[in-house]
C-alpha cells in the first residue's frame, strides 16, 4: 500500500545533550507512523537519525533509508528500514531523497543537518522544486541561525520572500500537518537535471 505521504527529515547524527532533542525527534516519528506516513531520511542508526526511524517504525510507518556505501560502518547502516538503499556517493543520497519526499523538515543537527537543508531551500528558491520546507525549532535551537539570516536580509543579500519560504515551527505535530498539506505529493516534478 502506498503511504498518504512522504516527508525527509534531515537531523543530527548525535542526539545533542538535552533530552529535549531525542523527545523532539520521538514525537516526529511517532505522528508519521501512526498516520502510515513514510519516512525517509539518511539511513543511519546513530543519534536523532536513528531516533527518527525507531519512532516511525514502531509506530507503523514505513522508514526509507538511503545511505553512501562510505558510511554504512560509520554511520551504522540501519538494516530493518522497510526499505535501506545503498548508494554511491554523497550526491546520489541526497538527490534520492529529496525525489522520494514530498516534503522537507529539518531538526536540530549539526553541519550535515545545515547542508541539507540549505540545499533543498536553496532548490527550492530556483524553482527545482515546490516541496514545502520546514525547520522544527526545539528549545530555541535554530533561532541563532534564523537570527543570523536576519542580518542577511538587512544586508541586502537575501530577500524577506527567501525567508518565506521555510515554515519554523516549535510543535512538531502543527509543523508537519502543516508540511503535508503543503505537499505537491513525493511524485511531484522535481528537476535537478540543471545543477
Ligand atoms: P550531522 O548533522 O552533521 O550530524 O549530520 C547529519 C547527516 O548529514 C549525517 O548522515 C551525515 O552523513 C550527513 N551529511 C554530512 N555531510 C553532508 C553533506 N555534505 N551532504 C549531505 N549530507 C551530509
Amino acid at each position: 500500500m502506498t503511504a498518504p505521504f512522504s516527508i525527509c527529515v534531515y537531523c543530527g547524527s548525535r542526539s545533542g545533550v538535552a533530552e529535549h532533542f531525542v523527545q523532539a525527534a520521538v514525537q516526529v516519528g511517532r505522528w508519521i507512523g501512526e498516520r502510515g506516513g513514510q519516512l525517509v531520511y539518511g539511513g543511519g542508526n546513530k543519534g536523532l537519525m536513528g531516533t527518527v526511524a525507531d519512532a516511525t517504525l514502531a509506530a507503523g510507518g514505513t522508514v526509507v533509508g538511503i545511505i553512501p556505501q562510505a558510511l554504512v560502518d560509520k554511520e551504522f547502516a540501519k538494516r530493518d528500514c522497510t526499505e535501506l538503499h545503498i548508494v554511491g556517493n554523497m550526491h546520489d543520497r541526497k538527490r534520492l531523497m529529496s525525489e522520494r519526499a514530498g516534503a522537507f523538515l529539518a531538526l536540530p543537527g549539526g553541519i550535515g543537518t545545515f547542508e541539507e537543508l540549505f540545499e533543498v531551500w536553496t532548490w527550492r528558491q530556483l524553482g527545482y522544486h515546490d516541496k514545502p520546507v520546514g525547520i522544527l525549532d526545539t528549545a530555541g535551537y535554530y533561532q541563532p541561525l534564523l537570527h543570523f539570516l536576519q542580518t542577511s536580509v538587512r544586508a541586502g543579500f537575501m530577500n524577506e520572500w527567501q525567508m518565506d519560504l521555510v515554515r519554523v515551527g516549535t510543535d512538531p505535530g502543527a509543523l508537519l500537518q502543516q508540511l503535508v498539506a503543503s505537499s505537491p505529493g513525493a511524485d511531484a516534478p522535481h528537476d535537478l537535471s540543471q545543477i
